[in-house]
């Protein structure tokens, strides 16, 4: 297998080990991780392929169900080749798929064009039911590439993260490669922090970029020669700026319309050079050293507070703090969240148009960077079960 690293969730710095039902998945999984790379890269499966790999969709769903017992359901999305379980309500199961869907063609068509050799198996748990599988109780989500399996109760950023992961494992699966850390967690963490809408890609660089740019100030960011050589291990070490200067190199990269020449390169030059600095060089037709003070002062140049309305976002909830995200404890009198009635007093909110919200402070700042009369996704847990609403927002009073 060209690729059998622990995978990290969003909160980096754990690796993996889940048994239980990840052992009946392997099993499963098997027959089609043997199959070899066909001999184009076309996405298109031929078609006595796709009867197959339908026929182990249907196989590798019955297993997980079986195994998991009451309470979920599968859906198959022939066209994509993705297999999805879920324990979620048949709207919030709807809607993930088309989210995933949007994303899936637009991380293929830019990206990773490569064989799709089986089946990724998408799994949306109960929350009682994750923290069972998954050891470790810090994550929302995680990748195994060892069973192509995706665990997730986050339904927005962390299911993204590890999303991408399962469509990069396949391209990379297709070339006989496995990539740089760096590049497998800087694109994760590009997608996550996009949005897919009307056919393009919408990169939210918010808070990130001004991470990195405190680090560039505080002399902490990593010199570019060291992040692309990193290891795992080292990757995971220094978790906390990694991932955000990984994504800021191809956010860089992808600003300038060379994010696609860029992976391309990678590939053809993977041979030569697996840490990706050839192919930064020839893609830019610059000396690592040029392109890293060109990327410092990209990073420095960017205006990230949101500009305009002075207007602030309200909710209208009571709160405290929740191991899963942020408890609603009460509705506001008057307030969008009482008047909408979708919220209900014990949902845990995971996050809120895409931003994922920890804890009430965190929410509370995504709330204030959105805009009046918005209607946003928020992402709940209630009674232990993903869900996703629609709620406009209202107006705070000054
Ligand atoms: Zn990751």
């Amino acid at each position: 297998m060209p690729q059998q690293r622990p995978e990290a969730g969003d909160r980096p710095g754990q690796g993996f080990h889940c048994r239980a039902l990840l052992t009946v998945l392997l099993a499963v999984a098997s027959p089609l991780a043997a199959r070899s790379a066909p001999a184009t890269t076309s996405t298109a499966t031929a078609p006595a392929v796709a009867a197959v790999m339908a026929q182990e969709a249907r196989a590798m769903a019955s297993a997980v169900i079986g195994n998991l017992g009451e309470g979920y359901s599968f859906q198959i999305d022939d066209r994509r080749h993705l297999v999805y379980v879920s324990a979620l309500d048949k709207r919030t199961s709807r809607y993930v798929m088309s989210v995933l869907g949007a994303y899936c063609d637009m991380e293929r068509q830019m990206l990773f064009a490569g064989g799709q050799l089986w089946n990724p198996v998408i799994l949306l748990p109960t929350l009682t039911d994750f923290r069972r599988l998954s050891p470790d109780p810090k994550v929302l989500g995680f990748y195994r590439y060892s069973t192509h399996t995706l665990m997730s109760i986050s339904l927005s950023n962390v299911l993204i993260h590890e999303f991408t992961h399962a469509l990069h494992h396949q391209d990379q699966a297709a070339a006989g490669q496995h990539h740089a850390i760096w590049l497998a967690e800087g694109l994760a963490t590009l997608f996550q922090q996009s949005r897919v809408k009307a056919g393009t890609l919408e990169i939210r660089t918010d808070s990130s970029l001004s991470t990195v740019r405190k680090a560039i100030q505080e002399g902490k960011a990593l010199p570019l020669t060291e992040l692309l050589a990193m290891d795992q291990a080292a990757f995971m070490k220094r978790a906390e700026i990694c991932y955000l200067q990984a994504q800021s190199v191809l956010l860089f990269l992808y600003r300038q319309g060379k994010l696609r020449d860029f992976y391309l390169t990678y590939k053809e030059t993977f041979a030569q050079d697996p840490t990706g600095r050839m192919a930064l060089e020839k893609t830019l037709g610059r000396k690592l050293t040029d392109i890293e003070a060109a990327w410092r002062k990209w990073v420095a140049s960017q205006d990230i507070r949101r500009s305009g309305s002075s207007a602030k976002a309200h909710l209208g909830i009571r709160m405290q703090a929740d191991e899963n995200g942020v408890m609603v404890t009460g509705l506001l009198a008057g307030s969008m969240a009482q008047t909408a009635g979708k919220l209900k007093v014990g949902d845990v909110i995971t996050s809120i148009a895409g931003h994922d919200t920890p804890s009430a402070a965190e929410l509370t700042l995504v709330v204030a960077s959105l805009l009046p009369g918005e209607t946003i996704d928020i992402a709940i847990l209630r009674q232990g079960r993903p869900m996703i609403i629609q709620q406009l927002l209202g107006a705070a009073r000054p």
